[in-house]
């Protein structure tokens, strides 16, 4: 029941706890409940997305020294170079963010398909690295040729023998009439003997999607050779999976494309001068010290590329190539905080009270209430025994008849009372018994969010995201709780995990605010969140800072309105907009000026966002 809900285990000093709130650890370290009621003040209610620049340059610049330090402990020759893979997040919003705050690096952008591709085109700095990966047609890669005459520093990674022979072809429509040709760099992509570990092991190994065994890259050699490209082929690419949270398949992986490199290299693919390593890179999302994610650091794993490169080159004697890295996880999670209302509790009615004692109770109820009023720490074992003991004859005495409706309830409500007191004051005997109590007096906290949306990969993966309070981190607290989201899909539920609990406070949502927010959510999330029951991408605000270091909320793009998610959907909002008019217009039930009031109210709701205002008809503060 720890209060700091293991933000030094996941937070990486980006977020601190100052009092009763959780604060952005940087310049005016500004809380997050300040900047949510800022933002919500203005009139925009429901789940708010935020984004920190200084997040993404931390990360970027973070990356690179460590590569570079990695690099002048070993006295390493070859230079580091990464990009983003635009996969991971292509929201305008992050990537402008993402190449204004990475400037002094000349990093670039990895395109898995024709759309990111323009993405990439129209953003990366001339002169910094794009690379293509993926699937390609003809067209692909005829973008990237018109990406190299733009004066772009381009390389297309072949994935297969038909691609390069395609690029040949394309060269040839290109090239044919020219003195001096403008062709793209080319990569290949090794398929690696060693694979990944864990969910995403088929991105590596003999049965990935991707790459050239053996057989296809002295084959593809053979061709560049024959087509005169070999000053083009100048990179070997593999990517093992995401999410390592071990660094050993990486050495493994290293060392095998590190061998296939030096091969290619002194068989006469003399322009050879870089390895990229793919992303990977792990995120530690884990709350709990002992279910941590990662069992590797930043500086482990760039010291590990670093040595075991250069080792393969000093032993094949060859030059030490440059390193590329297309880390997107490692880049991108940190950057965004999700921040959603909690609009209910439901077990709220466990409470003192809801109790309706009577003038005189049956012995068990009375009973139970001075267990439940003289507990204290050395007496909770025993009492919480007695408790649940009373609770069992208690139901007996129902069924029988003789107690009523209003004495069970009265036992339900101080058993459950008496078992969260006990279990606060016996918080540090981990017993089982404590565990499965916990699982019974849950509470189910309604989050206006859309787990589908905003967390797809806890729905698709089971991936957990850090999530707390942002207030009220003064007070212990001492629900064992479960999130459930807005939508009508029973999949929309974080369930209590006995072990690995969330606990969170007792509040009355009707006269205080609580929010949740959920940390880590900017890698894979936002693209890959899916509008089920028609919740849309939240509402989002990049948080900047002045140079005196207060912060500035700007690029704020609120959540789609209920007409424009229709007209994505294909729906015609014209015809949407004349039917709903004419049905007003043509009921029987109401007069002229009722239709009028009616058509107002309609076009103020159709107006806002489709997440929840209010939970409760007689609730008149929208949440
Ligand atoms: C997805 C992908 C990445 C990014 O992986 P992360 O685990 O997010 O770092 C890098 N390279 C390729 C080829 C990819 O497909």
């Amino acid at each position: 029941m720890n209060k700091s809900y293991g933000i030094n285990i996941w937070g990486d000093n980006n977020f601190v706890i100052k009092n009763s709130t959780v604060n952005i650890n940087y310049k005016s370290q500004p809380s997050l409940l300040e900047i949510t009621n800022q933002i919500r003040n203005k009139g925009y209610k429901g789940p708010l997305l935020l984004r920190f620049p200084h997040l993404i340059k931390k990360q970027i610049s973070t990356l690179y020294n460590e590569f570079n330090r990695a690099r002048e402990e070993f006295n390493y020759q070859g230079k580091f170079q990464a990009v983003f893979p635009l996969k991971v997040n292509q929201f305008p919003n992050f990537i402008n963010t993402l190449i204004d705050v990475s400037k002094a690096y000349n990093y670039g952008l990895e395109a898995g398909s024709k759309a990111e591709l323009v993405i990439a085109i129209t953003h990366t700095p001339m002169g910094a690295p794009i690379t293509v990966n993926g699937f390609k047609d003809k067209e692909m890669i005829s973008l990237c040729f018109i990406a190299a005459n733009m004066g772009h520093n381009i390389t297309i990674t072949i994935e297969g023998l038909g691609e390069l022979e395609t690029i040949i072809e394309v060269n040839q429509e290109f090239n044919k009439k020219r003195k001096t040709p403008v062709i793209p760099k080319i990569g290949v992509r090794i398929r690696l003997h060693s694979s990944g570990i864990g969910i995403w092991a088929k991105s590596g190994g003999y049965s990935s999607k991707f790459g050239l065994t053996s057989t296809e890259l002295l084959e593809a050699y053979e061709l560049i050779k024959k087509h005169a490209l070999l000053e083009q082929l100048w990179m070997v690419h593999f990517h093992i999976g995401s999410q390592m949270s071990d660094i050993a398949p990486l050495k493994k992986a290293l060392r095998e494309a590190g061998n296939i490199y030096a091969d290619l290299k002194n068989r006469g693919a003399t322009a050879l001068n870089a390895i990229n390593i793919g992303g990977g890179l792990a995120v530690e999302y884990s709350q709990h010290a002992h279910s941590k994610e990662i069992n590797y650091a930043l500086s482990e794993f760039a010291n590990d590329v670093v040595y075991l490169i250069k080792e393969i080159a000093k032993n094949k004697g060859i030059d030490e190539p440059d390193i590329f890295t297309e880390s997107g996880r490692y880049i991108a999670a940190s950057h965004s905080v999700l921040i959603a209302p909690v609009l209910e509790l439901f077990s709220q009615d466990y409470h003192e009270k809801s109790l309706r004692l009577k003038e005189t109770n049956p012995p068990l109820i009375s009973e139970l209430y001075d267990l439940w009023t003289s507990l204290n720490r050395s007496n909770a074992r025993e009492y919480l025994h007695d408790g649940l003991d009373h609770m069992e004859s208690l139901l007996t005495l129902f069924d029988l008849g003789y107690i009523d409706l209003e004495d069970r309830s009265n036992a339900e409500l101080l058993v459950n009372m008496i078992i969260k007191k006990s279990i606060l004051l016996l918080n540090n005997d981990d017993t089982e018994e404590l565990k499965k109590l916990q699982n019974k007096i849950q509470e189910r906290y309604l989050v206006n969010f859309s787990a589908f949306q905003s967390l797809p990969d806890f729905w698709g993966l089971q991936q957990h995201f850090p999530m707390m309070p942002i207030d009220k981190l003064d007070i212990k607290p001492s629900n064992p709780a479960t999130i459930w989201d807005i939508t009508c899909d029973s999949d929309g539920e974080i369930a209590f995990n006995g072990n690995a609990p969330l606990y969170l406070h007792d509040v009355d949502v009707d006269t205080d605010e609580y929010f949740l927010a959920f940390f880590l959510t900017g890698a894979y999330q936002e693209v890959l969140g899916m509008n089920h029951n028609l919740f849309t991408h939240p509402t989002e605000v990049v948080v900047d800072f002045d140079k005196e270091g207060n912060y500035l909320l700007n690029k704020l793009i609120e959540s789609q309105n209920i007409m424009d998610v229709l007209e994505d959907m294909d729906y015609d909002k014209n015809h949407l907009d004349k039917k709903l008019k004419y049905q007003i217009e043509e009921s029987t039930l109401i007069n002229k000026t009722q239709k009028r009031e009616l058509l107002g109210k309609l076009y103020l709701y159709l107006s806002e966002n489709s997440y929840l205002k209010t939970i409760q008809a007689n609730n008149e503060d929208p949440s």
